[in-house]
């Protein structure tokens, strides 16, 4: 619709930069409100997934890494996203709508290790393609446990995310398992990582604390009204 999006915004706090996404089109100001998330639809494929016009945000990360509690944290909708550990429940995208426009998007969860070649093989596919040719996707809220961050299939995603121009900000969940300082020294050591890639930010997160909520809602907002902070 209209002139495409074409600009460069770059927040003001240093860990997050916005990437030029030449696909995604402008967003008005508004305010979003977490809390009034409702389930929109499910999809298997590509084809499925509502019409690519307005703005959304997906969540992904290795199966019970936290995407689910993060997601219901976030909205503050108890069991909006289904938490499970069943490998087969975790192939859909599920939709929830934020408003007329904004949506929330929940990934299928990766790195079942009994999941079969070909079912892995067809996830990697659905989701670059996903990446690279949703139009309406602002960016990526890739959910890692605190504990084992980083892992390859994470690295992964991240790639494609770079590749695909797409703006990234990870939760390390499940932050309340550590101390205070070994959180902040896994933070530490994912943002050191993590330093060259333009367009990833990180932080820490507890669905059980509440803790990182604000933080987490404050990127996506940013993302969603294509403002700086
Ligand atoms: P998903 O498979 O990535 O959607 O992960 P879930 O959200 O279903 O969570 C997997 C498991 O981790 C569940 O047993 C959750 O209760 C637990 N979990 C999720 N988030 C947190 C958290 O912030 N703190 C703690 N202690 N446990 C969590």
């Amino acid at each position: 619709m209209g002139i495409p999006y074409f600009d460069l915004f770059y927040l003001k706090i240093p860990s997050i930069v916005i990437l030029p996404r030449e696909r995604h089109e402008a967003h008005m100001a508004l305010t979003i409100h977490y809390n009034q998330a409702v389930y929109l639809t499910s999809a298997t494929n590509l084809q499925q997934l509502p019409a690519d016009f307005g703005a959304e945000i997906a969540f992904i990360g290795r199966s019970n890494a936290g995407k689910s509690s993060a997601l219901n944290a976030i909205t503050n909708v108890k069991g909006l996203a289904r938490t499970s550990s069943a490998p087969g429940r975790t192939q859909m995208i599920n939709y929830f709508a934020l408003n007329d426009t904004c949506r929330l998007v929940d990934l299928p969860g990766y790195g079942f290790a009994k999941v079969p070649t070909a079912v892995k093989a067809r996830w990697q596919k659905t989701t670059a393609d996903y990446l690279e040719h949703r139009k309406t996707l602002l960016g990526l809220i890739l959910v890692m446990d605190v504990r084992h961050p980083l892992k390859e299939l994470d690295q992964q995603m991240i790639n494609w995310c770079m590749d695909f121009e797409v703006n990234v900000h990870i939760l390390l969940t499940k932050a309340d398992k550590l101390t205070p300082n070994a959180q902040n020294k896994a933070l530490f050591a994912v943002q050191n990582a993590l330093v060259k890639m333009k367009g990833v930010s990180v932080q820490l997160f507890s669905a059980l604390k509440k803790t990182g909520v604000d933080e987490a809602r404050k990127v996506l907002d940013a993302w969603f009204t294509n403002h700086p902070l």
